[in-house]
């Protein structure tokens, strides 16, 4: 079956291992090579099960000529041929004995039963349990596993070097029977320098010295079969894919807290990346829609930019503009007020002037659909009675209710029916005096604000609300609106045909982001677009900048630093398993197999850094978010978690991981000698 053609070794050195060998196996039986150390026995072995290639000559295996065969194809033919039991290192650490054992089997997608396992394992005077990993096991007893593993497999060839090397008599003599018993049916080569035993259970003894055979002494004839060409000598398997990502998963997770370490510089970068992207990516819409929903803000303000010329009804849509904009916005999600001069100054009979800022009638719709609450009911709508809605904001302002009260739905009662308001409309020196019935108390939500807190930026933001509130509204019937809006062009500052004209429109749904495509087919400088949370958002713009910049700088400092332990670090999750991969190699493991191993642990370490690095930055953004809203009292998220970005850094991080892994793999599977 194997013919040896005039087979020379001459290693790197120069040191010629075996020279102008010429031999011819046959298909079953024990052929013994013995000869003095360095004589050329593991050289030829190697040869044999093609761990290394000959100098010169042709080793041939049934017929075809294996030392021409592919670097990828060796492993295939290893795979499917050879069964191999080595002196020292021979199991992989990682793997537990069962593992070890089926690796080959599971390479030409077959499968051996646990109970066959066992028994074989007894046969080699082996009681371990199969699950115990070898770093327990002696020598002896991992090269029993070995032989086991290699008798397991369906290989029409096993070679052995020194397989008894590290056993007792006894137990040695149960190894030797065992193969002898397989070489019924195989061919078995084994290595030996114990003569007794080649002697003992060889049918075929080679002796060499110094890289020459001195004599072939057959001891049983054995049969040499003419076969016929195999045209199925190589026949590529895959490993399967769950055994694949087995090894992958032991051999990422193995000394696991170590890694965690040496990759601590690594996950802040990602954190710090991840950050310093999201914070770019921060979208103003999003975020003050989340701020809208965190301070309970329903609607916002649209107003007309003044004019150079400073004309007070330039500020204002006119009654013109309101019908477009209520095609633009669904009725129901949109309020307008009229902004009355006169009334703006109206001298309630408190004294307080100025809390009124406008006027409107409103349907239930949309005092629901902008998520007020109605104490009592809406004034009659088409009579022209003296009914109105006031605010909770101007009972306050009124003195009616307190602090404490005024979200109180029976103080707001006892309101509507104890009292009435008095507006005076100033016109020039007259005023004219109207006494309305309160029917009903709209509470806006508007919280008042905290007086212990003395803050610049806090009353800045308050004079925000009072500007852009429907709390300083009152509400008419739609009579007694275009009553009073006639009365406006007679003793307003206004024009006869303008009665001026704000907006309030509510934020759910799309409401904000509606606002602004208005503002930007007008103009940004032609319309405004306000809310209460207007000064807290520049504020936030600001913190972007300086956070955004720290956590690059962090970013960059820290990739300077992680990059090199990074690259080590894959860089060694293949170095520090050379021996696994050349073991597996030598059980037939082809690049292809291998390479996805560590493409599955790539993915793995990709997952993992980016996974553990995105809590961080979660983390890290969920105190930022906290810090802002703890300086600026109100909580607009100026880091939003977004899915992509975690995403292309994993991509990104999985791609260089899978980068250096593909590069040292290539290296380390180049070498011509598959065992050193
Ligand atoms: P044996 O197994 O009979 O002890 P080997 O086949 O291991 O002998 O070695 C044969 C000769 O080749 C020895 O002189 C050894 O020093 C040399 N040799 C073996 N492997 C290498 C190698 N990788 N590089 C250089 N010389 C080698
Ligand atoms: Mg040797």
């Amino acid at each position: 079956m194997i013919n040896f053609e005039n087979v020379t070794k001459v290693y790197k050195n120069q040191k010629t291992a075996l020279s102008h060998i010429h031999m011819n196996l046959p298909d079953t039986g024990m052929v013994f090579i013995v000869g003095d150390s360095g004589s050329g026995k593991t050289t030829l072995l190697n040869m044999l099960g093609l761990l290394d290639i000959p100098t010169s000559g042709r080793v041939l295996f049934n017929d075809l000529d294996i030392t021409n065969l592919s670097k990828n194809n060796q492993d295939v033919f290893r795979n499917q041929h050879i069964g191999i039991i080595f002196q020292g290192l021979n199991l992989i650490d990682e793997l537990n004995i069962q593992e070890n054992i089926v690796l080959p089997t599971q390479l030409q997608q077959k499968i051996v039963s646990t109970e066959e396992i066992i028994e074989q394992l007894r046969k080699v005077n082996l009681n371990e349990s199969i699950t115990d990993y070898p770093k327990f096991l002696s020598g002896g007893e991992r090269q029993r596993v070995a032989i086991v593993r290699a008798l397991l497999k369906e290989s029409s060839v096993i070679i052995a070097d020194e397989p008894t090397g590290s056993l007792d008599e006894k137990n040695a003599n149960n190894i030797m029977a065992l193969l002898k018993d397989i070489s019924q049916n195989r061919l078995v080569v084994i290595v030996s320098h114990q003569l007794q035993l080649a002697e003992k259970y060889g049918d075929r003894i080679i002796y060499l010295e110094k890289g020459k055979i001195i004599e072939d002494k057959v001891i049983h004839e054995l049969p040499m079969k003419t076969v016929t060409k195999n045209n199925d000598i190589i026949h590529k398997y895959h490993l399967p894919f769950n055994v694949s990502f087995k090894f992958a998963y032991k051999w990422f997770t193995y000394k696991f807290s170590r890694m965690i370490f040496a990759l601590m510089t690594f996950f802040l970068t990602l954190s710090s990346f991840i950050l310093a992207l999201t914070i770019y990516n921060f979208n103003e819409i999003t975020a003050m829609q989340n701020g809208f929903q965190n301070e309970n803000v329903t609607y916002v303000m649209i107003q007309k930019v003044p004019s150079p010329d400073l004309v007070m009804n330039d500020l204002m849509f006119t009654l013109t503009d309101k019908n477009e904009l209520k095609s633009l916005f669904d009725e129901s999600n949109i309020i307008g007020t009229l902004y009355n001069d006169g009334i703006a100054q109206t001298i309630l009979d408190n004294g307080s002037d100025g809390v009124i800022q406008g006027y409107t009638n409103v349907s239930l719709t949309q005092v629901n659909g902008f998520g007020l609450s109605l104490v009592g009911r809406l004034p009659v709508d088409h009579s022209l009675t003296t009914e109105v809605v006031i605010t909770n904001y101007i009972a306050y302002q009124m003195g009616w209710v307190n602090e404490s009260n005024y979200h109180d739905d029976t103080v707001l009662q006892s309101i509507i029916d104890s009292r009435t308001l008095d507006i005076n409309f100033i016109d020039g020196n007259d005023l004219h005096k109207y006494t309305f019935t309160i029917v009903g108390i709209i509470d806006t939500n508007y919280t008042l604000p905290d007086q212990t807190i003395e803050n610049s930026t806090y009353q800045f933001m308050f004079e925000n609300d009072l500007k852009f509130g429907l709390h300083t509204t009152l509400f008419f019937g739609s009579d007694m609106v275009n009553f009073i809006a006639d009365l406006d062009q007679n003793i307003g500052n206004y024009g006869a045909d303008k009665v001026a004209y704000q907006l309030f429109v509510t934020v759910k749904d799309d409401g904000y982001k509606k606002a602004l495509d208005y503002q930007t087919t007008m103009g940004e400088s032609n319309v405004w677009v306000n809310s209460k949370l207007d000064y807290s958002l520049h504020m936030i713009k600001e913190f972007k900048n300086v956070v955004l910049q720290v956590s690059l700088v962090l970013g960059i400092v820290f990739l300077l630093t992680s990059l090199i332990s990074f690259v080590g670090f894959i860089h060694n999750m293949v170095v520090n398993k050379e021996t696994s991969i050349r073991i597996m190699r030598s059980l037939g493991t082809r690049f292809k197999d291998m390479n996805f191993i560590f493409l599955i642990q790539d993915a793995f370490l990709a997952i993992f850094t980016t996974g553990l690095s995105t809590i961080t930055a979660l983390i890290a953004g969920h105190f930022i978010n906290q810090s802002i809203a703890t300086n600026i009292y109100v909580i607009i998220p100026l880091v939003n978690p977004t899915v992509w970005i975690p995403m292309v850094i994993l991509i990104i991080t999985f791609c260089f991981a899978y980068l250096i892994t593909f590069t040292e793999l290539k290296r380390t599977y180049s070498k011509t000698k598959v065992i050193e």
